[in-house]
């Protein structure tokens, strides 16, 4: 089968576009012929390293993906031809956090593309119950991009700070793919959204989806506009996945007792805690990643009612894989970069 794959690591010279064993199924497992899929951070990340996360070369890429049925054992819900997206965690079912249902936390968790082969191919198997069915009338980009990108932002907002309706959120680096899920997440939900771009057509294009401010990072001072924003008061919650450069604004920016989540740290992981911050104005910080099989259910029930869309940017042919990394590295995006393989 045809496939975008690892030899090495570092920069586009190791990904490998062409063929590869195809899956074979096993009992318990599907086949999905894959039709489109996504890109997210962490492609680049195993790309240029990989440190830290177990896998072996050669390796096809790709964490999330959506396709159609072409295999599966009878009695398990789901019928050959059947269009589904893939939940990206392959998980013990029997480690303590497996048992109360917080499989996202299993201690022996493989995820496609990074511990295994994963979407950027024209097969895979995974175990039945990764594959959901997709909403009805939804494009294959649309639904891959909701297995990992639109999954996190659903965990940090929904679980971890518990969003309530009428509470100001404030969404860093809007363009990539989960600050975007966030917005049109917490828009749904009820919450006030404010966010924030270096760039000024980055925030009219928020605007257009429905933020109700932007604050242009490069000319304005953000907390500074937060607190003008919010009548000196500062937001509920903070959803961050930039990391170091915006920390501090982070911080700054909450209200007393606010919620800070983050799921990412694209600019760097080792920013100051002013930790007498922390503890004087009792913030809460959330770490986030991903999220259960069982968070994606409940978050494709609820795109599906409120025919709430991921974003997609652009669209590459499997041939183009290379430009559709660097698309992603560029930081121009805006919404999900995604590759089709059929
Ligand atoms: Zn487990």
């Amino acid at each position: 089968m045809k496939a975008v794959y690892l030899t090495g690591h570092g920069g586009n010279d190791v990904v490998a576009i062409g063929e590869r064993p195809q899956p074979e199924r096993r009992a318990g497992e599907v086949l999905v012929r894959l039709h489109a899929a996504t890109l997210n951070r962490v492609d680049l990340y195993m790309r240029d390293s990989g440190a830290g996360i177990t896998h072996t070369l050669p390796q096809v890429m790709g964490i999330d993906g959506a396709g159609v049925v072409e295999a599966v054992d009878e009695g398990q819900g789901l019928s050959v031809g059947q269009r589904v997206l893939l939940y990206p965690g392959v998980t013990c079912g029997e480690c303590e956090f497996c048992v109360r249902g917080q499989e996202v936390l299993c201690t022996t968790i493989k995820l496609i593309g990074e511990h295994r082969d994963g979407t950027f191919a024209e097969y895979i198997t995974v175990p039945t119950r990764n594959a959901i069915p997709v909403p009805e009338g939804w494009s294959f980009e649309e639904a891959a991009a909701l297995g990992v990108n639109h999954l996190t932002a659903w965990r940090m907002l929904v679980t971890q700070a518990r969003l309530q309706a009428g509470e100001t959120v404030l969404v860093f680096g809007i363009g990539g793919g989960v600050s975007l899920a966030g917005l049109q997440l917490a828009k749904v939900m009820g919450a006030r959204v404010i966010v924030t771009s270096r760039e000024p057509d980055k925030c009219a294009r928020a605007l257009a989806l429905g933020a109700d401010a932007a604050i242009c990072s490069s000319t304005h001072d953000v907390v500074k506009e937060v607190m003008r924003l919010t009548g000196k008061r500062g937001v509920d919650v903070v959803f961050e996945n930039v990391g170091a450069v915006v920390w501090d604004s982070a911080l700054k920016s909450a209200v007393r007792g606010g919620r800070i989540v983050t799921c990412g740290a694209t600019s760097g992981d080792q920013p100051g805690a002013d930790l007498r911050r922390v503890f004087i104005r009792q913030l809460q910080i959330f770490g986030s990643t991903l999220g259960n099989l069982a968070e994606l259910q409940d978050l494709v029930r609820f795109c599906a009612q409120h025919n709430l869309r991921p974003l997609i940017d652009q669209v590459f042919s499997m041939d183009q894989a290379h430009a559709a990394l660097d698309r992603l590295a560029s930081g121009q995006q805006f919404g999900k970069v995604a590759l089709r393989m059929a």
